[in-house]
This record gives C-alpha cells, sequence and structure tokens, in this order.
C-alpha cells in the first residue's frame, strides 16, 4: 500500500498538476487527488481538464507502482491539468467503506476475531462483506447486527490514522482483518491504521469518514450463506436522513 495524496489531504478534491506520462486513453499525472480504489473500494471517478478540453477519469490502473487514470476516450492528454475527483461518488465510496468497517468491527467482536474473506462496494450504494463466521442464525442476527452498526453511527465516534511499522502490526492482534489480502507497508515500511475511537483499529488504505455521524444510516440488506464458513451481510444506505 503506498501513501496517496487523498490520504494526507482527503478533503482536496481538485488540484493543478502536469502529465508525467501519457498513452491514448490513459494518462500519469505528477499528483492525483484520486483514490486508485482497492480492498473492495471503488476507484475515484471524475474530470480532467487542459488546455484541449475535458476528459472523464472511469477508473484507475495500478501499473509498476504508479496510478494512471483510464480515460472515457482514447485521447492523449499533456501539458498542465486540472483534476477534480467527483465528490458525490467520493462521498458514496467513504460513507458505504466507513459503514463496512463498523460492520467488520461489531462482527469481529461479537464472533471472537471472525475474519473477513471478501468486500465489494459499489456505485448503488451498497455493499457487500463476506466473514469466515460459524453456524449463526442469519434472520436472528440480521436485527441485532443493524442496530449496533446505527448505534455506533449514532454516536458519532471520530476517525484517526497512525502510521506503524510492520512488526507493531505483527504485535497487536486484529489489526489484520482480512484472511487473504494484508496490506503491504509504504515505501518507509510503514503500515496505515484507521482507528475509530473507542470501537476498532485495523490497517487500511481506503477513504473514511472524519466521525461516524457523519453518514447515511445503514440497512442490512441480506445475510446469505456462501459455503460452510462463509456468511455474506449485504448493506445499503439509507437513502435520505
Ligand atoms: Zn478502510
Amino acid at each position: 500500500m503506498s501513501r496517496y495524496f487523498c490520504h494526507e489531504h482527503p478533503a482536496t478534491l481538485t488540484v493543478v498538476t502536469r502529465v508525467v506520462d501519457a498513452r491514448p486513453g490513459a494518462v500519469l499525472l505528477e499528483t492525483t487527488p484520486f483514490h486508485p480504489g482497492g480492498g473492495g473500494q471503488l476507484a475515484d471517478r471524475g474530470i480532467l481538464r487542459w488546455r484541449d478540453g475535458d476528459i472523464t477519469v472511469v477508473g484507475m490502473e495500478e501499473s509498476e507502482g504508479q496510478l494512471w487514470h483510464v480515460l472515457s476516450a482514447p485521447v492523449e492528454v499533456s501539458g498542465e491539468v486540472e483534476a477534480s475527483v467527483d465528490p458525490v461518488f467520493r462521498e458514496l465510496m467513504t460513507q458505504l467503506h466507513t459503514g463496512t468497517h463498523i460492520l467488520n468491527a461489531i462482527v469481529s467482536q461479537e464472533f471472537r476475531g471472525a475474519l473477513v474473506t471478501g468486500a465489494q462496494l459499489n456505485a448503488d450504494g451498497t455493499a457487500r462483506m463476506d466473514f469466515d463466521l460459524p453456524d449463526t442464525d442469519n434472520d436472528r442476527l440480521r436485527g441485532p447486527l443493524e442496530a449496533a452498526i446505527n448505534d455506533v453511527i449514532h454516536q458519532d465516534l471520530a476517525v484517526r490514522y497512525q502510521y506503524v511499522s510492520a512488526d507493531e502490526v505483527a504485535a497487536e492482534s486484529g489489526l489484520i482483518r482480512n484472511r487473504s489480502v494484508a496490506p503491504p507497508p509504504d515505501d518507509e515500511g510503514l503500515v496505515r491504521i484507521v482507528e475509530i475511537v473507542g470501537l476498532d483499529r485495523q490497517a487500511c488504505g481506503g477513504t473514511h469518514l472524519r466521525s461516524t455521524g457523519r453518514g447515511r444510516p445503514v440497512r442490512i440488506l441480506k445475510i446469505d450463506n456462501k459455503g460452510r464458513h462463509n456468511r455474506r451481510v449485504r448493506i445499503g444506505l439509507v437513502s435520505d436522513r
């Protein structure tokens, strides 16, 4: 996991920067406010404006440690560029992603460290998380789980960050939640920890709300069995406060 501009400046959604490298339909910028996605979070979308026009950014591609902006048409961008993240899409991803942390924290506490086996956020305001969970009554789990998530949202807990060494990560149990993919350290050997104060700490490179109360309430849409050890929990943001 690299350290992204948006980790240090999450509120800066527009920067004026320069093209470093380009090919038709893709461009590498000196600085980018775009989050590349990962761990189930979708890459930011947005727009690039330059001397010859503007073009939509539909995704990001990481190649040899560089973050390329994937464009909606095979144009070649050059020179000075104003890069703007779509604020509505970023906010949606941020709310959903923070919601999955809360869900993950509560499930992990209730089921003694149950690991996440997969996660996917969707552009329609829903997300799913898969957990390695023992046999549980899905219907009985749903109501209390939804209430517990919304209680954390209501409490408006602060969210903060810390960079710790890989050794410290290994020493503190519970920081790595994903069964298959542990986020790699950055160039300095540090791992980014996100903490929902009073609830949860874990390694993560995604975008998060500044406090849990800044998001909409969450609904548990469904809990399914996926194989003998997996439970798939689908959540959705309630559309209006
Ligand atoms: Zn996260």
